[in-house]
């Protein structure tokens, strides 16, 4: 029988401290965490994952602000909102919410966000910064990947890794931040042979792959880790993960379920680095206010 890892439990941990966080922060300094979330068309599980977005902003005190945009906005426009919100004080994390329609370049957008205000972390700046293990911000999920392992307490370093997946917002960031942690990690996707063969070694497996049932027992190693990112729907429509869990959660020793796993903690990493860039931003916005006032007298003079 595995433990479960209660990615709620913890993410409501983690928001209760940054509740208080902000707190201290608006009775310091004066300052409110501003947090601005684009929404372009109509899609119903990004509608869902938006409110969910600004819901919790709610929850800890922070300013949200939703901007929804017609599904026929061109690029430009698009980048000019975004260029809009870059040059204002009051916002401290931007985050386009994906997928954007097709005839918008999804890298040329993230690239124009400010990388201070690249809440999400999904700017080619920040994450060449997880590449060379010197950040700011690290992407919501992986993230809260990393927080659920550090929770069961296990060493990662000289651990054997395996993900399962390799996008930009998860799979490949996801096994950088592993190997940062000194693990060692082997990364599988669409193309890998014998995938079961390497993942029964893995003393951790994180499958990020998005098909219900993928990971099945025989292909987990007995009290292995097993991290499930997959937000699916089984035959029934019912929210499920990538893992098996009725047959996988009585051979691993840790498991996260779906719903209740990674889920949660996505969010409350979005939290965490929007409390970081408002931080941040408040001791950039002195600088340059004390820079301009000093132009100012030197110009008067
Ligand atoms: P993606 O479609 O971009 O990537 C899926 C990956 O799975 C690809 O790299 C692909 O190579 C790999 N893959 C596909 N078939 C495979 C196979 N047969 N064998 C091995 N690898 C295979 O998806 P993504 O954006 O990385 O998301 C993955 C899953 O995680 C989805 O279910 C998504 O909904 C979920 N997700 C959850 C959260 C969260 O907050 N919990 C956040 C982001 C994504």
């Amino acid at each position: 029988m595995a433990v479960i890892i209660d990615g709620k439990a913890v993410s409501d941990r983690i928001k209760s401290e940054i509740a208080l966080e902000n707190k201290k922060l608006m009775d310091d300094i004066g300052v409110m965490p501003g947090l601005a979330v684009i929404i372009v068309g109509n899609d119903s599980a990004s509608k869902i994952y938006v409110s969910n977005k600004i819901k919790a902003c709610e929850k800890v005190g922070f300013y949200s602000e939703k901007i929804q945009l017609s599904e026929k906005i061109s690029q430009k426009e698009l980048v000019a909102r975004i260029e809009e919100l870059n040059n204002r004080v009051d916002i401290d994390g931007i985050l386009v919410q994906l997928p954007l329609p097709k005839h918008i370049s999804e890298k040329v957008v993230l690239g124009k966000i400010d990388p201070r205000k690249d809440v999400d972390c999904f700017s080619p700046f920040n994450v060449g910064r997880i590449t060379i293990n010197d950040y700011r911000f690290l992407p919501c999920t992986p993230a809260g990947v990393m927080e659920l392992l550090k929770e069961t307490g296990v060493e990662l370093a000289g651990k054997n890794c395996v993900v399962i997946g390799r996008s930009n917002i998860v799979g490949k960031p996801m096994a950088m931040m592993l190997i940062n942690e000194s693990a060692t990690v082997t990364v599988c996707h669409s193309k890998t042979v014998n995938l079961p063969e390497i993942t029964s070694k893995a003393d951790i497996l994180i499958s990020a792959v998005g098909k219900p049932k993928f990971v099945t027992a025989d292909m987990v190693k007995d009290g292995a880790i097993v991290i499930d990112v997959g937000i699916n729907h089984d035959e029934n429509g019912k929210l499920c993960g990538d893992v098996d869990f009725n047959a996988v959660e009585p051979k691993a020793g840790y498991i996260t379920p779906v719903p209740g796993g990674v889920g949660p903690m996505t969010i409350a990493m979005l939290m965490k680095n929007t409390i970081m860039a408002a931080k941040a931003n408040a001791i950039l916005n002195v600088k340059s206010a004390g820079k301009t006032k000093a132009a100012k007298s030197k110009s008067d003079k």
